[in-house]
């Protein structure tokens, strides 16, 4: 287990990317600074700033009064993410001798840290700050570049990387556009994927799953609002894909088991990634060998910034390189798989009705491919379908000290993932039956159904006895595991610290500590009569061993009837969306026509999150994986029926 200072960085990461770190040294001969006619002194020096995780350290070597070499010394950063920062930024710092570089595009956090260090150092190097954060000089003209493909694609996550191959080895030219440094998207994020049936599940003595059944406990769910030809093409072509995917690379295993207790019987098809930090380069690696095996050719930090229409029909689209060229790309085919909006909170919020949930997913995931094919007139479906998943507790990133990463876990986060104790909405009310924490998909919907944020309730008594025995001895059953965690509320072991802890998140503001319930109402702003009577009828159901609200397991009542009170304040975090264009089985866009049945917008296709139709107003907990389970085959799905387009030819997954 790292220890505290590691962790809390990851807790504090958003809030200290806005407080520069600036602690420079210079490591040459300090008795003899060979100092240049511009106040800069010869030799390296190190400087420090804050990465996306934890601080970075810079080498900055001086040479005639020139930025001469940056590197990175030490950092925390997730690699993949943050390699292609570390590569770029230094040589941008030195080939412009300014701080004043542009971030890259999916590495903002890295970036950042990366010219905070160096300003550092430079500033410890006798550096004016005006000077070496002078503007740099961009090439005003515009330079546009005209390039030609049968298949453009749109994004390089899950989706776009499995559409870009399955259309170049069927014969297309492909050209892959990536808005990032790297690809994976949130795909690079994930741990696992749904996938009906495998060489490795049958090598565990797992047979291949019952996709009949599951279609039906899939449109059961949806009450047929779902589009049953895409739902049965994901489910059917699934039976493929892991072994399709394990051929090009991806490493991946099956569990034994579903992770989240609610998935039902004879549905899973969970197959976990090995390593998923590695998921990033291994999409890499599908897509360079597309490169070097096929006619395709992949462009990063390009992203698509609007679709070239002609007479009603999409014949391209343009581009912009992070080395100031506009790409006009004309395209026989064109497949968005942009990953949907996660990170645009202003088109969630209208699509849940006004509440906002975190994005914690991949934030530059805006809506690209989902505005663009707007723009050209498409139909849009189940925009409020979400991956809503997990919560967070407000107040984490006023702990300080020394203590294990666990403690800290366990206050800011374990306490959001207690069955036993009462969850209310903002006016007082219990709002359910919160046995369901077991699931994450279910709890984090019933969180987000009662709007913005809910309020975690206990007391001292119950915080003493976490602290000194343990949830198991105020009632609490099972554990609950989460990513690579087994076990995040301990049953048996006391949770070290945690009074200590919560009382600085009381301190910071994040938690609202109260003697009496009419003290917490007025902290809260619950309303103090609904808040009463909701905490009387609970009280009275834990003395008498029965929930009559919503029927917890009995010993999960645990009483709260005496202060002092803490009530945690928990939001909602939504990892992607998972409703966007409308498409046709033939995974082509629609127009938003439904008088005269969706016609399609010729050449125009999408996949992975930006399309919808896979659900109705809601993400399925049905099966484990759904979301890039998903992604991969409507990716092989809309890469195929695109290389169909341009190339004039027939293609059947389904039967290869
Ligand atoms: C932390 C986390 C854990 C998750 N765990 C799981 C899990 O275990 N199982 C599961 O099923 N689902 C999981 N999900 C959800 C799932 O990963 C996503 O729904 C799915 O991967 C989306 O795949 P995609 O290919 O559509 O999008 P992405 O993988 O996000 O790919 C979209 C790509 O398009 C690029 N892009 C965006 N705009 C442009 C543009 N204008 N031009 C060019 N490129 C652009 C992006 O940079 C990105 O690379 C998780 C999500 C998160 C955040």
């Amino acid at each position: 287990m790292k220890k505290k200072g590691y962790m809390k960085k990851i807790i504090l990461c958003m809030v200290l990317m806005f407080s520069l770190l600036l602690i420079g040294c210079n490591t040459s001969n300090e008795d003899s600074p060979n100092v240049e006619s511009n106040g800069l002194k010869n030799g390296t020096f190190e400087g420090e700033g804050n990465g996306y995780i934890g601080p970075i350290k810079v080498e900055v070597t001086l040479e005639d009064g020139n930025i001469g070499e940056v590197v990175v010394v030490e950092h925390n950063e997730t690699e993949n993410i943050a390699n292609a920062a570390i590569n770029e930024i230094p040589s941008k710092i030195v080939e412009h001798q300014s701080v004043a570089v542009d971030s890259v595009t999916g590495a903002t956090g890295t970036s950042k840290g990366i010219v905070e260090a160096t300003t550092a150092a430079l500033l410890s190097a006798g550096a004016d700050e005006a000077d070496i954060s002078k503007a740099i000089e961009r090439n005003q003209e515009e330079i546009i570049e005209e390039l030609e493909a049968d298949v453009v694609v749109v994004g390089a996550g899950g989706a776009g990387v499995s559409a870009a191959v399955t259309a170049a080895e069927n014969g297309a030219n492909v050209i892959v556009i990536e808005k990032t440094a790297i690809p994976g998207g949130t795909t690079a994020m994930g741990g696992g994927f749904f996938a009906a049936d495998s060489e490795q599940a049958r090598s565990m003595g797992h047979d291949p799953l019952d996709t009949d059944m599951i279609f039906d406990m899939w449109m059961g769910e949806m009450d047929w609002l779902a589009d049953g030809s895409l739902v049965r093409q994901f489910l059917e072509l699934s039976h493929t894909t892991a072994d399709w995917m394990e051929e090009r690379g991806i490493e991946f295993h099956k569990e034994a088991q579903a992770v989240q207790q609610t998935h039902a019987e004879g549905t899973n098809g969970y197959h976990k990634y090995d390593n998923f930090t590695q998921t990033s380069a291994q999409l890499g690696n599908m897509l360079d060998r597309i490169v070097e095996e096929y006619d395709a050719s992949v462009y990063y930090q390009t992203p698509a910034i609007d679709l070239i229409s002609e007479d009603g029909a999409i014949k391209g689209v343009i581009a912009q390189g992070n080395n100031g060229i506009t790409y006009h790309i004309k395209a026989d085919s064109i497949v968005l798989a942009t990953g949907g909006f996660v990170g645009n909170s202003e088109m969630v919020s209208e699509a849940l009705n006004g509440v906002t949930v975190n994005a914690s997913g991949y934030n530059t995931n805006v809506g690209d491919g989902i505005n663009m094919a707007i723009n050209e007139g498409a139909a849009t479906r189940s925009m409020q379908a979400m991956v809503l998943h997990t919560f967070n507790v407000d107040g984490g990133e006023f702990v300080e000290g020394d203590y294990e990463a666990m403690d800290i876990f366990q206050g800011t986060t374990s306490v959001a993932y207690m069955p036993i104790v009462p969850w209310l909405n903002g006016q007082g009310f219990r709002f359910a039956n919160e046995d369901m924490v077991y699931d994450r998909a279910l709890s984090t919907n019933a969180l987000v159904a009662q709007g913005n944020y809910g309020w975690f309730l206990y007391n001292e008594t119950l915080l003493n006895i976490l602290e000194n025995e343990g949830a198991g001895a105020a009632g609490m059953q099972d554990s609950i595991a989460m990513g690579p965690y087994p076990n995040i509320t301990p049953l048996d072991t006391g949770w070290n610290h945690l009074t200590e802890i919560v009382e600085q998140m009381v301190d910071g503001g994040g938690v609202i500590k109260a003697d009496t319930l009419e003290e917490l109402a007025q902290e809260t702003g619950m309303d103090e009569t609904i808040l009463l009577q909701t905490m009387a009828r609970y009280n009275e159901d834990a003395r008498n061993g029965v929930d009559t609200a919503f029927n917890k397991r009995t010993e999960h009542m645990f009483e709260l009837s005496e202060g002092p009170y803490y009530a945690f304040k928990v939001t909602p975090n939504n990892l992607s969306t998972a409703g966007g264009i409308r498409i046709n089985s033939n995974f082509q866009v629609v127009l938003d026509n439904p008088e005269v049945g969706y016609t399609p917008i010729p050449n125009l296709y999408a996949a992975g999150a930006d399309a919808g139709g896979l659900y109705s107003d809601h993400y399925a907990h049905t099966i484990e994986g759904a979301a890039q389970g998903w992604a991969y085959n409507s990716g092989r799905l809309a890469g195929a029926r695109a290389a169909e387009n341009a190339l004039n030819v027939q293609i059947d997954l389904f039967n290869e």
